[in-house]
């Protein structure tokens, strides 16, 4: 299983809580199809940056 790292502190790592992935130091929560989401714009930003 692939673990996140919180896209808001940046530090610690995003645990998987019934469909729901979430930061206990900062209490942010996604989902992971939204996380899927967010890493793939992120993927997308950083190709097009690189042209
Ligand atoms: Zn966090």
């Amino acid at each position: 299983m692939k673990i996140y790292d919180c896209p808001r502190c940046k530090h610690h790592s995003l645990i998987p809580t019934g469909g729901f992935l979430s930061c206990e130091q900062c209490s942010y929560a996604i989902t992971a199809a939204a996380l899927a989401v967010e890493q793939r714009l992120s993927n997308a930003r950083s190709h097009d940056a690189q042209k």
